[in-house]
């Protein structure tokens, strides 16, 4: 554990001394987990490093277009030693999930993250909240530590920011988002040919999921409140991927008067996936989810809570209309109809 930030030329240092490394990310992986693992295993490689990018859910259908897509894999049976494990974007150390049971000794933990609940777990840490992507962080570190960035490797982090800012959209976009952004399409990111893979190419499931999602839309608190719900039986009928439903969410976030929309989705294991965005920092969501044992970021957060769907969904949906009372956000609008709930 480490109260400050490890520098770019500290952590850089730490790769080139180092050989054996195995890069990490978290659980149901995004766009940013998987682009950052890619993105730092390539440049590691270049640096002549023996690495392993490995995954819980190894690589995403979605995002196997990515260049080096191949060398994301899940973890192996048999584990394996290290000199440095590199955990990125992952909030809590518990979700890097299954390859943590492949590694056999490790030295070094190195953990580069932009949540502001991550709890510093590692040796070399560097988090930055107010990074709209992790992919950001590891472009910097890249550039001060002298890291090569190929081609392959900006499309990688293209596609981290990209994903993880809602397409340059969300709050903590800033103009050095931007920057970056340029700075890597002048390194060979072509913009049409990713944004294409990344936002047209959906298969039509998940377009069948959406529409099984809004069957289930509610709304509270005046309408501040949106949220949907996916049950085991929907998706074992419609044969959805766990990576079908990656922003989805966002059609609730996109509505009017919306403040904050929550995404149920109950789980094999007895669990729901509780996924929530609020569109006003104050109403905070990670607060929300951290007392329910999950966390993430104040208008993007997650937990995953034991119990029945409909319980769960009661309880959280309280919680939330309770929070959006106590921020005491005015209506932008009059209330269009009556809550449903
Ligand atoms: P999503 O709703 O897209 O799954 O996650 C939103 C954000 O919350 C992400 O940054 C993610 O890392 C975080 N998050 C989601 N679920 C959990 C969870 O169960 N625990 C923690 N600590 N963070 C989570
Ligand atoms: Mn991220």
């Amino acid at each position: 554990m480490s109260d400050q930030n490890a520098s770019f030329e500290q952590i850089g240092a730490a790769l080139r001394e180092h050989q054996r490394f195995a890069v990490l990310s978290h659980v149901r992986p995004d766009g940013d987990a998987l682009g950052t693992t890619l993105a730092v295993a390539l440049s590691l490689q270049q640096l002549g490093k023996e690495v392993r990018a490995w995954n819980e859910e190894g690589m995403l259908q979605k995002y196997s277009f990515l260049a080096g897509s191949d060398l994301l894999t899940l973890p192996p049976s048999e584990p394996e030693d290290f000199d440095v494990v590199v955990a990125l974007d992952t909030a809590t150390y518990n979700r890097l999930g299954t390859p943590l049971n492949s590694i056999r000794s490790s030295g070094l933990w190195i953990n580069i993250d932009h949540h502001p609940s991550n709890p510093r777990y590692g040796d070399l840490v560097h988090i930055d909240p107010t990074a709209p992507a992790t992919g950001q962080i590891i472009f910097e570190l890249m550039c001060a530590a002298r890291m090569p960035v190929s081609p392959a490797i900006a499309e990688n982090l293209y596609a981290a920011i990209s994903t993880d800012t809602g397409s340059f959209q969300y709050p903590n976009t800033t103009a050095r988002t931007f920057e970056i952004a340029a700075e890597l399409i002048r390194r060979g990111v072509n913009v049409g040919r990713v944004s294409q893979l990344l936002y047209e190419n959906f298969p039509q499931r998940r377009v069948e999921l959406l529409r099984e999602l809004l069957a289930t839309m509610q709304f509270a608190c005046g309408g501040k409140l949106a949220w949907f719900s996916l049950s085991q039986a929907t998706a074992k009928g419609l044969g959805v991927l766990p990576e079908d439903n990656e922003g989805l969410i966002d059609h609730l976030r996109a509505i009017r008067g919306v403040v904050v929309a929550i995404f149920f989705e109950e789980l094999p294991d007895g669990k729901v996936r509780v996924s929530m965005r609020s569109k006003q920092g104050a109403v905070d969501v990670c607060a929300i989810c951290k007392s329910f044992g999950g966390g993430g970021h104040t208008l993007a957060a997650g937990a995953r809570v034991k119990g029945a769907l409909d319980e769960v969904t009661q309880v959280i949906v309280q919680k939330a209309c309770e929070a959006i009372e106590t921020a005491g956000i005015p209506s932008e609008l009059e209330p269009s109809g009556e809550s449903q709930s």
